[in-house]
């Protein structure tokens, strides 16, 4: 990471952030409010432990956009690997099982309904 050129780009519309506020959140404050609301509105399938563990990866600045708002790049929990996760697909270990839906695909589904 450069300490010189490092500009963040809002998750959700990826806008520079100025705001060291928006750059710790990831997200400007209007996004950031789009995207809590999106994940009262759209999981309810979901179970709310997969979905807390969604907005922690958001939080945690875990998840950002690969391309465009659809396909994401996410950190696996110990920081060492990467995954590419889209709201329909995930090549971590559980989404390549695919039995259950992985919280990167919810976090994605969040972001991109945001
Ligand atoms: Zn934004
Ligand atoms: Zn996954």
């Amino acid at each position: 990471m450069s300490e010189t050129t490092n500009s963040t780009p809002c998750l959700r519309c990826g806008r520079t952030l100025t705001s060291a506020k928006s750059i710790g959140d990831g997200m400007g404050r209007t996004c950031k409010a789009k995207v809590a609301a999106a994940a009262q509105t759209t999981t309810p399938d979901y179970k709310p432990a997969q979905v807390d563990k969604a907005m922690e990866l958001i939080e945690q600045g875990g998840i950002v956009p690969f391309r465009g708002r659809r396909i994401f790049r996410t950190v696996s929990s110990d920081g060492t690997r990467t995954y590419l996760t889209a709201p329909q697909a995930c090549n971590c270990a559980a989404g390549l099982r695919g039995r259950h839906i992985c919280f990167h695909r919810i976090a994605a589904s969040i972001i991109a309904a945001a």
